[in-house]
């Protein structure tokens, strides 16, 4: 355990040193990390991370392992620009209990420029906000879990555990990265993930399935447009029917377990839809990708099955489709969800320290989202914590995060880091 005045060091320097921590996240901020493109931003944090003297390792994921693992996605890009890095502190003395704080580093695309105040990787400040893609989801929280753990040596702290920080690509569509980090090997006694959730921790969270459907019909000029089998049609009359298996799975959502709360909380999104190649032709094709969502509890591969069972009924019965089967493959995330189970010792360290360090109790939610912890929760059975600041308009036009937020989770996250892995005096000269 800490000392009050061991505490109070911490939460001193975590203070002392927070413009300097949001200058490092504008930077941050400021330094694209599109999907398959993060490298100039994975620079910074290993530079970070050699500048507090861990020890890194940095891999490019390699798609035939990763594909290896039974929590992987699937893989349908170039990995040759995706690395992960991970730092790793090693204690001199061994006696408290090992942590990793991960995060990812790949942000989704910015959308219409023009829809944003300025532009997406400006990186403003303004009235306690700090604006750009990536800002709130989830640079804050990345750049935190370091800023963090400099604070406690800062404080002449020395954790008695190993700690490794993790800086991931891939959440965002597969959550590849950080399966490749479990599969390097790496284990500790608990995850936090300082992911954007609003100041309150993450209890469960929903599984989510990318995928792609392909209709082919049959062009003709649109003035004999009934001798043409049109592939939009097709694919809006498919689409119709996939929202009836949606609603079927919100419609005792009131019954799922952390979900009471929540109105219609597993989404099917159309994300990206295409088709045809002329106005006056009958569209011969329609692609579109489409994400889904559903309940901890219930796995992917039942996921996947109720879809493809919902796309060949649509094909056999909906006269739109001409009988046609489309072709569906799967894209990216194939994730089950998770819940972390109230109770464990991580969970009661970071209450403590999160109460310690706002002044009142830590909250808790049920997120609608994806995120990486079911890949230590499921597969190595390790309790995930998800816990960050406030973001606003996250996929968005105008994301940003609260600095006052951040302050609040990065002191947080300090005084677990001193509670959870055990602190000794640093005597060293320095
Ligand atoms: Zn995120």
């Amino acid at each position: 355990m800490t000392t009050a005045e061991q505490r109070e060091a911490i939460l001193a320097a975590v203070d002392a040193r927070f413009d300097a921590q949001v200058a490092f996240t504008a930077r941050l901020v400021a330094t694209p990390s599109l999907r398959g493109a993060e490298g100039a931003a994975q620079d910074l944090i290993e530079e970070e991370y050699r500048g507090l003297g861990l020890k890194v390792d940095r891999w490019t994921l390699d798609p035939a392992e990763v594909s290896q693992h039974p929590a992987a996605g699937a893989i349908d890009v170039d990995y040759s620009g995706s690395d992960v890095v991970v730092g790793t502190y090693l204690p001199a003395r061994e006696a408290g209990r090992s942590l990793i704080l991960n995060g990812h580093v790949d942000v989704v695309p910015t959308g219409r420029p023009e829809l944003w105040s300025r532009s997406p990787f400006e990186s403003t400040i303004l009235d306690g906000w700090l604006y750009g893609r990536g800002a709130g989801d989830m640079k804050a929280g990345l750049a935190a879990s370091h800023h963090a753990l400099a604070a406690v040596m800062a404080a002449g702290l020395r954790p008695t555990a190993h700690i490794h920080l993790q800086s991931v690509p891939e959440e965002e569509s597969t959550g590849n990265g950080t399966v490749s980090a479990l599969q390097r090997g790496y284990h500790a006694d608990a995850v936090v993930i300082p992911e954007p959730v609003g100041g309150d921790l993450v209890r469960a969270h929903v599984g989510v399935i990318w995928f792609r459907v392909r209709l082919t019909g049959e062009a003709a000029h649109a003035a004999e447009m009934a001798q043409g089998f049109n592939a939009v049609d097709a694919a809006y009359a498919l689409i119709g029917d996939l929202r009836r298996l949606e609603a079927r799975w919100n419609a005792d959502s009131a019954s799922v377990r952390h979900f009471e709360e929540l109105v219609h909380p597993f989404n099917f999104n159309v994300g990206l839809i295409c088709g045809g190649d002329w106005a006056s032709s009958v569209p011969d094709w329609c692609e579109f990708s489409m994400r889904v969502s559903f309940p901890p509890g219930q796995s992917a591969e039942d996921a996947w099955e109720q879809v493809l069972d919902a796309v060949a009924q649509s094909a056999r019965d909906n006269p739109a489709l001409h009988g046609a089967a489309p072709a569906v493959a799967k894209t990216g995330f194939f994730a089950d969800g998770y819940a972390l189970e109230p109770g464990s010792e991580a969970e009661e360290a970071l209450a403590e320290a999160f109460s310690s360090a706002a002044g009142r109790p830590l909250g808790s939610r049920t997120m609608t989202a994806y995120i990486d912890s079911r890949v230590y929760g499921l597969f190595d059975r390790t309790p995930s914590l998800v816990f960050g600041p406030v973001c606003e308009r996250m996929h968005g036009a105008d994301e940003r995060v609260s600095l006052e937020s951040l302050r609040e989770v990065t002191r947080a996250l300090a005084l677990f880091i001193a509670d959870w892995c055990g602190v000794e005096e640093d005597n060293s000269p320095r």
